[in-house]
This record gives C-alpha cells, structure tokens and sequence, in this order.
C-alpha cells in the first residue's frame, strides 16, 4: 500500500525521528517532514500542508504541549490529527494533552504496531 498523506514527525531526537520515519516509510507513507522542536515545525507547516502531526512532548525551544496549543489556534490546522509521543504516563499529564487538543497518545517506547494503530485511526484507515 502506499499512502499520499504529508505527515510531520516533531522530535528533538534525531534517532527517535529517524525510527519513526522509518516505520511509517515501510508502511507506505513517502511524505514525512521532519522538525526538531515547534518552532521549526511551525515554519514548515506554513510551506506545506500537513495531514497529521507526531510530536514529541519534551523539546528545547518550543516544547509539545506550546507547538499543540499553537497548531489548535491556527484555523487551517484546527482539525489536524496530533498524536503526541511521551515518556509522561502520568493521568495528568496525558489529561493535559488532550485538553490542548492532542488526539492520542503513544508512550516511549513503543513497538511499530502501535505507531501504526494510531496513525491508521485517526488518518481513518481501516
Ligand atoms: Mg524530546
């Protein structure tokens, strides 16, 4: 299968990118952007338009839960699935997520099927 959605994948880690790229390339996904923290996923969202956002929660310079409360108040990316990766468990910190408009959650570490679980419901591929 091969999939046309632009994905952005938003992680100070340039490893935990490169796995995530990875797996969603081998599940048919060719478009995937990279960032290394809001800022710069900001800026590219402005150039292309994005289907869906996989963002780290813990960043330098603009961390997770500003880069998702930035994205919401933005009207072309009202809508926009977020899936938000975290090493934060916690039931606070996963409410606080969703209250700033994440959509889902996936806890490091994360097996492959997981990621793509998640990316599948909310892209709306069954
Ligand atoms: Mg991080």
């Amino acid at each position: 299968m091969s999939y046309d959605q632009v994905i952005i994948t938003v992680d100070d880690s340039s490893t935990m990118r490169r796995i995530i790229k990875n797996t969603l390339q081998k599940l048919g996904f060719s478009n995937v952007l990279e960032a290394g923290n809001g800022i710069e996923a900001l800026e590219q969202m402005s150039k292309s338009k994005i289907d869906i956002i996989i963002t780290d929660w813990n960043m330098p310079e603009m961390d997770g839960l500003t880069y998702v409360k930035t994205v919401r108040a933005k009207d072309q990316y009202k809508d926009t699935p977020i899936l938000m990766i975290t090493t934060e468990a916690a039931k606070d910190d996963i409410l606080t997520a969703l209250k700033s408009g994440v959509n889902n959650y996936v806890v490091k570490p994360f097996t492959p099927e997981t990621l793509q679980e998640k990316v599948f419901k909310l892209l709306g591929i069954e």
